[in-house]
């Protein structure tokens, strides 16, 4: 058992931060969860309402807040490209400022921050899979660079705020995740695909199906960001990997890639889903979306080796754990 802490998650009604709350306060913590509920609700984070250790903020990250901290969390900030276009100037806006002023109050209470950074820092890559050390293939002006760039700035920061101003800072860069609690109409293909086979209608694939992803379960990852925040190098080890010129007060800021490397194509998922709710759905095929990534998969050598961390919930389980949700949901 840690220490009881105060930690700060922002974004914390989200699909990925209710999960977070949950396994935080299930540690002992006292937990802010702070959100402006653009995208998270209430309802994910209402059965931790009762419990004594958590507080509820409703806050705009865009705005400075002062909070006396131990971690900060900042997730704060809509993840479907769906959401994430629907008004793209303030999704820059919530990267940037949300991790300035965030930032600012890591280094006002010294507390330790960690960055949900994102797989789509890669772009459409060129190398696969991707590794840490990979600067990534980016449009700078296209549809999905609203949350892209503004991610990659968000980065910029922290690392300028660990070089400048010593805030121990830690980055992680999520790929594609999935489990219950997702949006029911935010568009993400995991969602997307069991509402539609729940209800027999027809299975929406882009392009021809042939792009890959790889799903990572909320619980591995919730695991992986933890223990990322709460890792601590070990004072004989060797520094971090990519020669940043301080060390952090806890040795490894990352960035450190967090998600299953277990590949599939879009069309095999459709396929996949569709047998596991034993749906009638037909397969249809709709235009792919613009800058639409090609591949994508994790290397997490990284992770394994620094972390002692992969992910345990294997695809298909992952899966029938969220069709349950949804299937709830639907009734
Ligand atoms: P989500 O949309 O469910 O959660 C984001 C939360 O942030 C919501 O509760 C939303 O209301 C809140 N929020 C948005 N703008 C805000 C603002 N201005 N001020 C305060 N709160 C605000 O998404 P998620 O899937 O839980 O993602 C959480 C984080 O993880 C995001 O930063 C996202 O970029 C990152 N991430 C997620 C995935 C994934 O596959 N889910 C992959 C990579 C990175
Ligand atoms: N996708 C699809 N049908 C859908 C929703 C998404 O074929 O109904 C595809 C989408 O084009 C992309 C992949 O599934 O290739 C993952 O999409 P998602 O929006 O979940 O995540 P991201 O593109 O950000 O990885």
């Amino acid at each position: 058992m840690t220490k009881s802490m105060t930690i700060l998650v922002t974004g914390g009604a989200g699909f990925i931060g209710s999960h977070l709350c949950e396994r935080l306060l299930d540690q002992g913590h006292e937990v802010l969860c702070l959100d402006n509920f653009f995208t998270g609700s209430k309802e994910n984070i209402e059965h931790l309402l009762d419990n004594k250790k958590f507080e509820l903020i409703r806050h705009d990250v865009v705005n400075p807040i002062f909070l006396e901290v131990d971690r900060i969390y900042n997730l704060a900030c809509p993840a479907s490209p769906i959401h994430y276009q629907y008004n793209p100037v303030k999704t820059t806006k919530v990267s940037v400022m949300g991790a300035i002023n965030m930032l600012g109050l890591a280094k006002r209470v010294k507390a330790r921050i960690l960055q949900a950074s994102t797989s789509e820092i890669y772009g459409d890559p060129q190398i696969h899979p991707q590794p840490e050390a990979y600067w990534g293939n980016v449009n700078p002006i296209g549809p999905r660079s609203c949350y892209d760039e503004g991610k990659r700035v968000a980065e910029t920061l922290f690392f300028d705020y660990y070089r400048q101003n010593k805030v121990d800072i830690k980055v992680v860069r999520i790929f594609n995740t999935y489990g219950p609690r997702m949006h029911l109409n935010d568009g993400r293909v995991v969602s997307n695909f069991i509402i539609q086979a729940l209800k027999n209608e027809d299975v929406t694939v882009y392009g021809n199906g042939s792009q890959t992803r790889s799903f990572c379960y909320v619980d591995d990852i919730v695991d992986g960001i933890i223990r990322m925040m709460e890792y601590e190098v070990n004072p004989i080890e060797p520094e971090d990997p990519y020669n940043h010129t301080e060390p952090s007060l806890s040795g490894f800021p990352g960035p450190v890639n967090l998600g299953n490397d277990q590949e599939i194509t879009i069309l095999n998922l459709a396929k996949k889903i569709i047998g596991l709710t034993d749906s009638k759905s037909k397969i249809v095929f709709k235009p792919l979306p613009c800058n639409d990534p090609i591949r994508r998969k994790p290397d997490i050598t990284l992770a394994k080796g620094k972390l002692n961390w992969e992910p345990r919930v294997d695809l298909e389980s992952g899966l029938l754990r969220t069709i349950d949700y949804f299937r709830e949901r639907l009734i």
